[in-house]
C-alpha cells in the first residue's frame, strides 16, 4: 500500500473528489464523490453509522500539568472563573 487508489469518473475518468455525505434514512449514510472534470456525483458505498463511533466532543477535559497552571495561561479573572465553571473544574458557590 504505497499510494492510496483514487476513484476515478466512471462516465469520464477523471478524478473523483469527497463532495459530501448523504443520508440514507435510519442510521445509515454514504460519501458522495463529485467528478472534479466532469460533475458527475458518485456514492460510494452506504454506511451503517450504527457500527462507527460517535465523533468526540470537541471540548475535552485536559488535567493541568503538575504544578499548576501552564507559563502561557494567560487569562484575565474573569474569564477564568467563567472558563472554571464551565469545565466544572470547581464547585460553583453554593446557591441559597
Ligand atoms: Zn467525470
Amino acid at each position: 500500500m504505497t499510494t492510496r487508489a483514487q476513484p476515478s469518473c466512471p462516465l469520464c475518468g477523471g478524478e473523483l473528489r469527497f463532495s459530501h455525505r448523504e443520508y440514507l434514512g435510519g442510521r445509515r449514510s454514504a460519501r458522495v464523490l463529485r467528478c472534479r472534470a466532469c460533475g458527475a456525483q458518485v456514492r460510494g458505498d452506504a454506511q451503517d453509522d450504527d457500527t462507527r463511533p460517535r465523533p468526540a466532543l470537541p471540548a475535552r477535559k485536559r488535567p493541568l500539568p503538575d504544578g499548576g497552571h501552564p507559563d502561557n495561561f494567560v487569562l484575565d479573572p474573569t474569564t477564568a472563573e467563567m472558563l472554571r465553571q464551565a469545565l466544572g473544574d470547581e464547585p460553583a458557590e453554593p446557591e441559597a
